[in-house]
């Protein structure tokens, strides 16, 4: 029996994108070869990455400023990516600590600049987003992560700046609308929202390229694979065309409006059962709930085991909290459909 897939990455994906993905390792829209067998030079496998960059052009209506890459070593290689491509030595960087993802971003940059961190909520576990700081002047960028997977806190509102803000939206790309054009980079790995571990979307505002002097390894310089359209070598092409079938889905639901939405009904209906059940409390700052990643405890420690015991006799899988907040962790993701959200409050009403 298919399972209620709260895990936090790899992650749930629609039902329909894996039946089709399934198909196409066997016979590709009946090209006679497997998906995984085929050239990546192929008219066939050109189509499907010519329709994931125009979809995701298109879902965040990407001004054409705006390069769309699929590259590969995860959300993790852009943290030193960023700074590689964007600062010179010695030239400043902004940056929010809003937890593990964040702080492993921030240990990157001094390998090629200079970093500030304008802003933490580390003195409360991570608990909250925080919202007063100052962006220094000579700053060439702001960096953030806009849903803290792990501690599940979001940025509701970005702030306006004058220096291009980087974003890490590995955990909530595609799930709410967004203003594209604030951003200078935003990336995210696929396997959270949008598709199998294996590639990382990268979007990059293309002016902000070649102003350091540095050498930049070929691979690790992003005008490289602007040039060859993420074909300067071989493209995880698998994921690459299993990300495409869900920005397909996330079109014919919608696009960003309906997931939007979608989630913010499927998060309230979490979220008023943790509010309201006597048993449970939420972990993140109510104003900074993430709409993708709730967690909460049991004010009862010693109950989480048979909670625990009592998801697994309804199915549900990946509920246990990250090992550094404690508690449970249920994430939501788009393919998460309300159903499985109702089975999950259900069995916290009866407990
Ligand atoms: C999972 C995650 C990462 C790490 O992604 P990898 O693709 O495994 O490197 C980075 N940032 C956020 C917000 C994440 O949720």
């Amino acid at each position: 029996m298919k399972k209620h897939n709260f895990s936090a990455g790899p992650a749930i994906l629609p039902q329909s994108v894996l039946a089709q993905a399934a198909e196409a390792v066997k016979d590709f829209e009946g090209a006679g070869l497997s998906i995984l067998e085929m050239s990546h030079r192929s008219p066939e496998f050109s189509a499907v990455m010519a329709e994931a960059i125009s979809l995701v052009r298109e879902l965040f209506e990407l001004p054409d400023n705006y390069k769309v890459l699929f590259l590969t070593g995860g959300a993790s290689s852009q943290f030193y990516m960023v700074p590689m491509n964007l600062l010179s030595d010695g030239e400043h960087s902004s940056y929010i600590n809003t937890g593990t993802w964040s702080t492993k971003a921030i240990k990157e940059v001094s390998n090629f600049g200079t970093v500030e961190e304008i802003a933490s909520s580390k003195d409360q576990n991570f608990s909250y987003y925080p919202k007063e700081y100052t962006i220094p002047e000579n700053t060439k960028y702001l960096h953030l992560t806009s849903n803290n997977t792990i501690f599940g806190t979001q940025i509701k509102e970005f702030p306006e700046t004058k220096v291009p803000m980087i974003c890490d939206m590995s955990s909530d790309v595609f799930s709410r609308r967004i203003d594209a054009s604030k951003f200078g980079v935003i990336y995210a790995g696929a396997q959270k929202n949008l598709g199998p571990a294996g590639t990382t979307l990268v979007i990059v505002r293309e002016d902000l390229l070649g102003k350091t002097e540095r050498n930049i390894p070929t691979m690790l310089d992003y005008r490289t694979h602007i040039a060859k359209d993420s074909m300067f070598n071989t493209p995880p092409a698998y994921p690459i065309y299993v990300c495409m079938l869900t920005l397909r889905w996330i079109k014919e639901q919608g696009g960003l409006q309906a997931m939007e939405a979608k989630n913010e009904a499927k998060a309230n209906l979490l979220y008023n059962e943790i509010d309201s059940n006597p048993k449970f409390e939420g972990v993140a700052a109510k104003e900074d709930r993430s709409l993708m990643n709730v967690t909460f405890v049991l004010k009862d420690k010693s109950q989480e085991a048979a909670f625990l015991e009592k998801c697994e006799a309804a199915n549900i899988s990946g509920i246990k909290g990250h090992r550094s907040v404690g508690g449970f962790r249920a994430s939501i993701y788009n393919a998460m459909p309300m159903s499985s959200v109702q089975v999950l409050v259900d069995l916290m009403k009866a407990f």
